[in-house]
Order: structure tokens, then C-alpha cells, then sequence
């Protein structure tokens, strides 16, 4: 018997090749009527005998487009129309719903293929794309995704493109980043002063100047990268002397998987991610006696490998002409000093005219910038560290959530929006802390606003008087919630994790501003979305010069030295020298020394004590330089250090003098310092475990939440994680939201989201 369904699919079903997938199987089941993207998501009008119907919505549900993700399918009977055939038709906009956009995907195999063949007409032509890879988020202006809205509106297709869009049998039907050589956009190189450089072919001429050691700005996806041949120690050295940037690690892109393999130790885990479909930064345990020189990431037991996620990066490494073609490349962000990503040619040269020789360029436009994404793996989870290029703007679902606006943090920041079934984080942003990148976090939200088609009711952000996304929420003129920071943490957490319940929260942190005006960061905290009860935390020490210590671990260190070691003026000159006579000085007058009980700067301290890292050049540079150091220990050891737990006014607080004490004695009597590291990390698991047993027996609580930028510490994650798991706690941690500040958004709307709710607002 004859039927008519309207079929309405939500989800990822734009710009992932649905249609022409739809339409094929329209044909296959003799099915009439059609198909249009609307602005929520794509409808479906279709006639056909009853069985035909079923075994089409079937394949629609059981095989949809790699690149897709349907949430939602309604089905409706309508009165019969006796279509003659199926037709995919023209867009319709309807305001008010959202439409899941598809991130940029890395190249897929075919389109490899493709540019790797001398007798297809895309031979290395390095924007090729179909509709399961290719440019998406970044190159839309508005929706719905149809060409004419996206920064290929200005390249006409040629008689051939055109017939690949238009051939629903077509791997590119309705691809509409399609183009080639003749109609498409196009690569060139110019010198640092704008000069065009003629040469047959821009691949080649970059290898052999990137061989002779110059460095290069890239033009890629989401936006520049600083280039140089990793190889080549002097013109690492000399990329790191340009950028003004000692010591922060360089990401690197190596031409395939066995290449990264020969510097790297790579598991299953991380190959997959490696070489899956979105190609992030995968931070890797680097091999041992490498070729790579030391300067790509001082002091550091991972390096940050990606592979090639473009044709235009693909070609990179392979050229015709050079047999022994560069292995693997310094691929940086390119910003200038703490600006956002370059994206625009017409601003990148007066930016970056003094850190590259030469431009790799294309005139492709980038609408939205987005930095790579950066994961790595701890016991076979995959950990987000940046998210990104491949991942956002991917939605998280929350049923019926109203429309929120989520500022986020100032470091590291993502904002959030929610609305209808769904939450939206932002890409990175990086850290809020001038004009330029406050312009770069409001533009992006304005981009989101429209392509998403929203509005904001309410709007939640940090605690922080001074954060300048909390000073951009307050003028937004809608009912405005603030929340603790590591409240966030723990909620963001939670709400990756479904968790609905009250937890025992555990937020390491670097900084974060507390209910008391302090500095936290070590927080135990009781608490559900609703609201949190403080549990435990380390002991309170001065933050000489306040959060600016956070650049000066050495200052921390002389903090906790005089805070815990009586007569420690002779301690502190041994370590520091003389200068740090003034620094004591400070902390008794208590001349900006906000009180802090962070565990970021207690790592800090202690990475200064050691000698590690006295003074910081990135974020985390001290904690993370102490976590490495530990991987060098000969023989591993389950030693802690004593620690003594005071209860004050029903909190408890870690006192770590006997942890300072002990260190200084290790030191006196010459034991190794990655042991002593290595013995200061167990003491962090050590008192996590107890006190969370502790926790658990006061408020009958087995479900424990991990979250909060210290726990980027793999040592301290997996250690932590051990000790739970023996204690027989239920654990969950971050992995598709940052466990650092790129996570406070996503708690910031669940927690906003319950007061909503509960009537609070
Ligand atoms: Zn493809
Ligand atoms: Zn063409
Ligand atoms: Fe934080």
C-alpha cells in the first residue's frame, strides 16, 4: 500500500553528505518526493509502497553519512501528493531552532587518493574536499550551510565541479567547499615584505627553503602556523629567538604515522586518534636518543605530534622533486606575542613580518579562526586538553535547557551557550587579557549568536571581580548568575558525566576566586549543581605579588620556606640568593600577598625549591617541568612525605609543613630529584585518598569528581585514580570538556541551568 511520511532529522545532518546520501537511497527504494535542509536540521517529503518507507527510515537510522550524528527523527503521515520523482530541493530557513554544524574534518582517504594520483584531475591540488572531509565551521558565515553562505561565495565553479555537485551519485554532491585547480581558490608564496615569488610550484619552493632552515607562516584551515624543518636545530632555536618564546613546547605535524612513530611511543589509543577523522595534537611520550632537537620542547617527556589534516599540509611532505623531503615540521600557532590566531592575510604580515622569511599563502578566506585541538591519552581515555579544530562546535545534549550564556573563565577561555536540548561550547579563545583577544571572545560570540541562532535569557559567570568575561556578562542587560570557580569545575564534570547527585568534588586548580576573597585551588568540596559545601583544602600561604606569582615560583617557594621552616632566612638564601631577603620582607609587611591554597602553586613551590623552575615563561611551565623531571627516576617509589589534618570550623585543612620539611631534608642529604618529585606527588595522592574516605564517612558519599587544570598531571591523574579505585570509589574525570579552565563554561550552565529551575534566579 501507498503511504506519505514528512520526515523531520535533527542533528549533524548538514554538510556531511546527507542528501545525496538521502536521495541515492530514495532511488533504490523507489521512493518519490524530496528532500531541503532547513534550519532545523533536514525534512524528508516521501511517497512509496509501505515497505519501501520502512526499509528507507531503516537505512536512514542503521547507516547515515560517516561525518553524521542524528538526534532526533519524527515521523508523520500526510495525505498522499503522487510525487513522480525525487528531487532534492532548495533550502528554507525557519527561524528559531538550532542546526548542528559539522566541524572541520581532517582529509579523507579518497580525497588522499585523489591528489596522490598523476591521472586524476585533483592531482595535488590542495583544496580538494568532498562530503565526508573538508572545511565546514570555519568557512560558514551564516546558515543554512549552502555555498553562497560560506567564504567559497567567491569562486564560480567550473563545468566540471559543477557536475560533481550536481550528480547525487557523486562523492562531492552538494559538497560545497568543491573546487579544483581551475575554478578553486589558490596557494602562493611571498617574501616578509608582500613580494610575490614566482616559482612552478609553491610545494617544492617551501621544502627547499624549510631544508635550508628559513621559517615559514602557513596559511592552513583554521588559521597561521609558524613552520620550520624540526630537524634543524639552528632554525628551531632561531623560530624560538624570533617569537620570543624559551621554553613553551612547539607543536609538531609529521608526514605520516611512521615518522611519528620514530620519535614517539604511540599505542593503539593514541594511533587511532592520530589517524582518525579529526587529527588533533596528540601529546606523545617521546622515544629515546631522537634526532628532533631538545629546544621543541625543553624539558618535557611528550612532544605534541599531529598529522597532516589538509591536502595543502599533505603536499608539505611530499614532492616529486626532492627525494629526501622533510620527515617532520614545527607546526605553531602563529600569533603575535599574546594576540589571537592570525587569519587574515591582510594582517598577518605587519604581525608576523619579523618571525617569518617567508608566506605560504591561499586565497581561500577563513571566517571563523580556530586553533588545533590537543588530546592525549591516559589509560586508554582520550583526554581533551584544547578542544578545538575537529571537535567544536559538536553539542553536548541537556534536556529542555534554557537559553544561557555561559562566559566561561578568563584563562584558557570557551563560552558556553545552551538552548533547547543542547549546549554549545565555543572553540578556545585562549587567555582574556587585552583589547584584542576581549574583541576576538566578543566576535566569536556574536558569530555564535547568529549561526545558532540565539538569544540569550540569562547569562552565569565567574565569581571574579576583575575577569573581563565576568565584566562582559554584567553589562549584557539579562539576569545574571556568578559561580564559584571550582564549583564549575566539579559541575562541568558532573554534567559530561550525567551525574545528578550530590558528590565529593575534588578540584585541583591553579587559581580560581573564592567565597572569602581568597585564592582556591585545592578545594574538596560536597556539592551538586545547586551549590557546594567547602570540605577540605591546603592551608592558606601569602602569594607574594598575588597572582602574579604564577610567573615567579621561585617567590611561592620562599613563601612556603618561611611560612613552615622556623629560622629559615639561611634555607632561603641557599636557595635563591640574596634577592629573596626582600621577598620575606614582603610577605611580613603583607604588601599584596592575597592569601592562596592553591595546589598549582604548591607545585610551583616545590618545583622552585628543587631548582626545577624558579621562574615561569608559559602557564603551568613549574608543575609540569616537576611532573617530568619524575619520569626520569631510576627506581619508581611509593614514599610520601607526612602531612598532618587540622579540622577548623568543620573543614579540614592540609598542613604541609612536615611536606616542605622533609623535602628540604631530602635535599640536604643529596636524594635524586626526580625521587623527591616523585615522593611529592604520592603525598598529593596520598592525602587525596584519605580525605576523600574521610568525606565519605561524614556524608555517606561514594561518587568522587575530578576536574580542575592540575589534573593535566598524567602521573597525579592515574596515581589518584589507583588510590580511588582501591578505595572502591565511583570515579569520573573530563574527557570531552578540558579538566582546565576550557571546562568552567559547561559548569557554569549546568549550575546556572538548576537555579534557573529551581526558581533562584
Ligand atoms: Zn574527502
Ligand atoms: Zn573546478
Ligand atoms: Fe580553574
Amino acid at each position: 500500500m501507498k503511504k506519505r511520511y514528512f520526515i523531520l532529522i535533527s542533528g549533524i545532518v548538514q554538510g556531511v553528505g546527507f542528501r545525496p546520501f538521502i536521495y541515492n537511497l530514495a532511488q533504490k527504494n523507489n521512493i518519490f518526493g524530496y528532500i531541503n535542509n532547513s534550519s532545523e536540521g533536514v525534512n524528508i517529503d516521501c511517497e512509496g509502497e509501505k515497505s519501501n518507507l520502512d526499509n528507507f527510515i531503516n537505512d536512514i537510522i542503521i547507516n547515515p553519512p560517516p561525518l553524521s550524528k542524528i538526534e532526533n527523527i519524527e515521523v508523520n503521515e500526510k495525505e498522499l501528493l503522487n510525487y513522480e520523482r525525487f528531487t532534492i530541493n532548495k533550502s528554507e530557513v525557519k527561524a528559531n531552532k538550532i542546526t548542528n554544524i559539522s566541524p572541520d574534518m581532517a582529509t579523507c582517504d579518497e580525497c588522499l587518493s585523489d591528489i596522490r594520483d598523476k591521472n586524476n584531475r585533483r592531482y595535488r591540488y590542495p583544496f580538494t574536499n568532498c562530503t565526508n572531509c573538508g572545511p565546514r565551521f570555519s568557512i560558514i558565515k551564516e546558515i543554512p550551510y549552502d555555498r553562497d553562505k560560506t567564504t567559497m561565495n567567491k569562486f564560480k565553479m567550473c563545468e566540471n565541479c559543477n557536475d560533481e555537485y550536481n550528480n547525487p551519485s557523486n562523492r562531492r554532491f552538494h559538497a560545497q567547499p568543491n573546487a579544483c585547480e581551475t575554478c578553486g581558490p589558490s596557494v602562493y608564496i611571498t617574501d616578509n615584505k608582500k613580494n610575490n615569488i614566482s616559482c612552478d610550484d609553491p610545494f617544492y619552493y617551501a621544502q627547499t627553503k624549510l631544508k635550508e632552515g628559513y621559517i615559514f607562516a602557513i596559511k592552513g584551515l583554521g588559521g597561521f602556523h609558524l613552520c620550520c624543518d624540526a630537524e634543524n636545530e639552528s632554525a628551531v632555536k632561531l623560530l624560538r629567538k624570533r617569537k620570543n618564546r624559551p621554553y613553551k613546547p612547539f607543536a609538531l605535524m609529521a608526514k605520516n604515522i611512521e615518522t611519528a612513530k620514530e620519535f614517539c611511543i604511540i599505542n593503539e589509543n593514541e594511533k587511532n586518534i592520530l589517524c582518525g577523522i579529526r587529527k588533533p595534537i596528540v601529546l606523545l611520550e617521546k622515544q629515546n636518543n631522537i634526532s628532533l632537537s631538545e629546544s621543541i620542547a625543553p624539558n618535557q617527556n611528550t612532544l605534541g605530534i599531529m598529522l597532516p589534516y589538509t591536502p595543502l599540509h599533505e603536499l608539505l611532505f611530499t614532492s616529486n622533486e626532492i627525494k629526501n623531503s622533510i620527515k617532520i615540521l614545527v607546526m605553531t600557532s602563529a600569533n603575535y606575542y599574546s594576540l589571537p590566531l592570525e587569519y587574515e592575510n591582510d594582517i598577518v604580515f605587519s604581525h608576523l613580518n619579523k618571525i617569518a622569511d617567508y608566506f605560504l599563502m591561499h586565497n581561500r578566506d577563513i571566517y571563523m579562526p580556530i586553533d588545533d585541538s590537543v588530546v592525549k591519552s591516559v589509560n586508554n581515555n582520550t583526554l581533551m586538553i584544547r578542544r578545538a579544530r575537529g571537535y567544536v562546535p559538536e553539542t553536548f545534549s541537556y534536556k529542555n535547557i534554557h537559553n544561557i550564556f555561559a562566559a566561561g573563565s578568563d584563562m584558557k577561555n570557551t563560552f558556553a551557550i545552551a538552548k533547547e536540548n543542547l549546549m554549545i561550547l565555543s572553540a578556545h579563545n585562549g587567555d582574556l587579557k587585552n583589547l584584542e583577544t576581549l574583541n576576538h571572545y566578543i566576535n566569536n560570540i556574536e558569530h555564535f549568536k547568529k549561526i545558532f541562532d540565539f538569544v540569550p535569557k540569562y547569562a552565569v559567570c565567574d565569581m571574579h571581580p576583575s575577569y573581563i568575561s565576568t565584566n562582559y556578562a554584567e553589562k549584557l542587560n539579562v539576569p545574571l548568575m556568578h559561580v564559584q570557580h571550582h564549583h564549575a569545575h566539579i559541575a562541568g564534570c558532573m554534567a559530561e558525566n550525567s551525574i545528578d547527585e550530590k558528590v565529593i568534588g575534588v578540584s585541583f586548580d591553579g587559581t580560581g576566586y573564592g567565597t572569602d576573597g581568597n585564592l582556591w585551588g585545592s578545594e574538596f568540596m560536597i556539592c551538586d549543581y545547586l551549590g557546594f559545601e567547602r570540605a577540605a583544602h591546603l592551608e592558606y600561604v601569602p602569594l607574594p605579588g598575588g597572582e602574579g606569582a604564577i610567573h615567579k615560583p621561585y617567590r611561592t617557594a620562599i613563601s612556603y620556606i618561611h611560612k613552615y621552616i622556623s629560622d629559615s632566612q639561611n634555607t632561603i638564601i641557599n636557595l635563591f640568593g640574596e634577592k629573596s631577603a626582600n621577598i620575606t620582607k614582603i610577605i611580613d609587611a603583607k604588601i599584596n600577598c592575597p592569601e592562596s591554597c592553591s595546589i598549582g602553586r604548591f607545585f610551583d613551590a616545590v618545583s622552585a625549591i628543587l631548582g626545577v623552575c624558579t621562574e615561569s615563561t608559559y602557564e603551568g611551565q613549574a608543575s609540569i617541568e616537576l611532573e617530568n623531571i619524575l619520569y626520569k627516576v631510576n627506581s619508581k617509589t611509593n614514599d610520601c612525605y607526612n602531612y598532618s589534618l587540622n579540622n577548623e570550623n568543620n573543614i579540614i585543612i592540609i598542613n604541609p609543613k612536615e611536606i616542605i620539611f622533609g623535602i628540604l631534608c631530602d635535599i640536604n642529604n643529596k636524594i635524586d630529584k626526580s625521587i623527591i618529585s616523585m615522593k611529592f606527588h604520592n603525598t598529593i595522592c596520598n592525602f587525596t585518598n584519605y580525605i576523600c574516605i574521610k568525606l565519605r564517612e561524614k556524608y555517606n558519599i561514594n561518587k568522587v569528581a575530578l576536574s580542575g587544570g592540575v589534573f593535566q598531571n598524567s602521573y597525579l591523574l592515574k596515581n589518584i585514580m589507583n588510590e580511588l579505585k582501591k578505595s572502591k570509589f565511583d570515579i569520573y574525570i573530563n574527557k570531552n570538556v578540558p579538566s582546565n579552565d576550557g571546562g568552567i563554561s559547561l559548569g557554569q550552565l549546568a549550575i546556572a541551568e538548576r537555579r534557573i529551575s529551581s526558581n533562584l534566579v
